[in-house]
């Protein structure tokens, strides 16, 4: 099993390497910046080389970026959908210089302009960014929770958004358990996991998919909350994880877990819990 958490870059990037190994992990998420802005200096030539030596000794299989916060790729303000696009650009080639593969991006928000406009929006930045890019480095689309106007949430929005982006050799998915639940795709029961992921291949494809993000959910089944909880104590619950760790195509890929770290449980509680529920 290939998982991970999302670490710190905290001092210089390739310390999230020695952070990951300390628990124990084989992959990782990062942001390679500060996330909640959007300035940002460019990488450090020795900052580079370590951290892509650090891959090769430490056997890291997968590295996943994240994108920052700020960005909205569904956004009808065209400065801000002009500068997501930007990010999501150097974000690509950030990546492609650290030999990182994947860049997970949320969809965004259309601002209450409508589903059709935001799903539109979105597929120009991604073209747009994949053009302004000339690797081979990869936009991770993540499925989101359904809050109002948010886009992405429904897989059919997500198939949409693929059958328009032009270069589908860069172009997958990040399925957020959190979120499809959030979003009315239940994952609680071993029934219940096994429609969703057959929902998920028929409309859009399960070879598409690149990353999970392991997160139980605080809210109730379709109530569009983004509220990730500590694995086994929120509505997805122990049997919704020990079925989804059955599946032949999620045993393989990059497994992130985004649980909360509160008084109660940090990363090492839920590394453990979903190793127990591996069959
Ligand atoms: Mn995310
Ligand atoms: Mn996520
Ligand atoms: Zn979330």
């Amino acid at each position: 099993m290939k998982l991970g958490v999302h670490v710190s870059i905290a001092g210089s990037i390739d310390l999230s390497i020695d952070r990951a190994r300390s628990l124990g992990l084989n992959t990782f998420q990062i942001f390679t910046r500060n996330p909640r802005g959007w300035k940002f200096s460019d990488l450090k030539e020795s900052n580079i080389v370590n951290f892509k030596n650090k891959i090769l000794s430490e056997n890291i299989s997968t590295v996943v970026c994240h994108m920052p916060y700020l960005p909205n790729l569904s956004s009808p303000k065209e400065d801000v959908h002009n500068m997501s696009i930007n990010a999501l650009s150097s974000e690509l080639e950030r990546c492609n210089t650290l030999g990182i593969e994947y860049v997970v991006t949320h969809i965004g928000s259309h601002l209450g302009t409508g589903l059709e406009k935001g799903l539109d929006r979105v597929v120009k930045a991604c073209n747009a960014a994949l053009s302004n890019s000339s690797n081979n480095t990869m936009i991770i689309l993540e499925n989101t929770a359904g809050t109002k106007n948010n886009v992405g949430s429904k897989f059919d929005e997500l198939k949409y958004i693929f059958d328009n982006v032009n270069d589908k050799s860069r172009i997958g998915f990040c399925f957020d358990t959190c979120h499809a639940f959030a979003a009315g795709y239940d994952l609680s029961t071993s029934k219940s996991v096994i429609d969703t992921l057959k929902k998920f291949n028929q409309i859009i494809g399960l070879k598409y998919l690149k990353v999970v993000h392991l997160n139980d959910s605080k809210g109730e089944l379709g109530n569009g909350l983004d509220r990730h909880q500590h694995i086994g104590r929120g509505f997805i619950g122990e049997n919704g994880f020990r079925e989804l760790l059955k599946n032949s195509t999620i045993k393989q890929l990059p497994l992130i877990l985004e649980t909360p770290i509160d008084e109660t449980f940090d990363d090492e509680y839920n590394i453990n819990k979903i190793y127990s529920l591996e069959n």
